[in-house]
């Protein structure tokens, strides 16, 4: 009896697995097709400075244009991309629009501050990523200090060699800014930070949502700020939704925010207009 249940679990699980591989391989056949017909697209975060609302930079958030499904989100695409084959294939894609983007609001003498883009472990694996930054610089000729590249603190985990971390030293020599993303949810070794080529952290939108109501959120991002400030390094904080999230953190410091109180993500043009009121607001308030 137990023997036959055992079987009912197994076929049950086997029978799951298929269907998750099968919607993968659908999903990466899918991707190849995406890719060949410009599929993939960007939509645009801003990060502002939490007391003068100055922009100081834009998140690039990929986004696919699906024939049937709409436009899907990372979540839904990403952990198969990293899977695949097209991991760097895309990550270069990503560069070129943002710096594209980057390229045309410096034309319209938009102030973004900084163009941020989420490295692909995979990509960053693949060995092509710093030649496709160098790239993407060249060809919309963007100086490198107003792009950043935001990086999981576990890149630096598995790296004996250092490769890793020595592309993105490069990166940081050449002014190319490297910002820890969801700060506070991996396993960077605090002992490490101060070695590794970062120019800022992001606290993780978690802490934000927690800010309020658990005082424990707030020693954790009180802690991280000043750990930021003792390394002479920047703060984003994400995932903010609140008029009251923003009141508590200004007592907190002088750092940069982002989320959807702010503006949610949104496609090029309508960041682009956004841009530019918060642009030309910026202007009129000082004169
Ligand atoms: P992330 O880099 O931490 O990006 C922030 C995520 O938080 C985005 O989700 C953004 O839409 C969302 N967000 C922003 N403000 C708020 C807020 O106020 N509340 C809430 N609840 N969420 C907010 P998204 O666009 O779905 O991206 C999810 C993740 O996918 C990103 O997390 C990043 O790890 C990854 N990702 C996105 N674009 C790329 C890309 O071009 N390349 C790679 N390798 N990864 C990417
Ligand atoms: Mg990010
Ligand atoms: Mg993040
Ligand atoms: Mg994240």
């Amino acid at each position: 009896r137990s023997k036959e249940a055992g079987k009912d679990r197994w076929s049950f699980f086997t029978t799951d697995m298929k269907a998750d591989s099968d919607a993968e391989a659908r999903v990466e056949a899918d991707l190849y097709r995406a890719v060949e017909r410009d599929e993939l697209f960007l939509v645009y975060q801003p990060q502002v400075n939490i007391r003068s609302g100055e922009v100081t930079g834009v998140e690039a958030l990929l986004r696919w244009q699906h024939p049937l499904r709409g436009a899907l989100s990372p979540a839904e695409f990403l952990p198969v991309v990293e899977k695949s084959r097209l991991a760097p294939v895309v990550g270069a894609i990503v560069l070129d629009k943002a710096l594209a983007a980057a390229r045309i609001w410096s034309d319209r003498g938009l102030d973004f501050g900084r163009v941020a883009v989420n490295l692909s472990p995979q990509h960053l694996k693949a060995g092509t990523f710093l030649a496709d930054v160098l790239n993407a610089i060249d060809k919309h000729d963007v100086s490198p200090d107003r792009i950043t590249v935001e990086v999981l603190e576990s890149i630096f985990l598995n790296d004996a060699s250092c490769r890793k971390i020595e592309v993105l030293e490069d990166l940081h020599r050449r002014g190319v800014h490297i910002e820890l993303d969801d700060f506070g949810t991996g396993y960077a070794s605090l002992s490490h930070l101060a070695d590794l080529p970062i120019d800022g952290l992001k606290i993780d939108r978690s802490f934000t949502a927690q800010l309020l109501a658990d005082s424990k959120a707030q020693v954790v991002v009180n802690s991280i700020i000043h750990l930021a400030r003792a390394l002479d390094i920047g703060i984003v904080c994400e995932g903010i939704e609140t008029d009251a999230q923003v009141a508590r953190l200004r007592m907190m410091g002088d750092f940069s925010v982002q989320g959807y109180l702010i503006a949610r993500p949104a496609p090029f043009e309508i960041f682009s207009a956004w841009l530019e009121r918060r642009t030309e607001a910026r202007r009129s308030a000082a004169v």
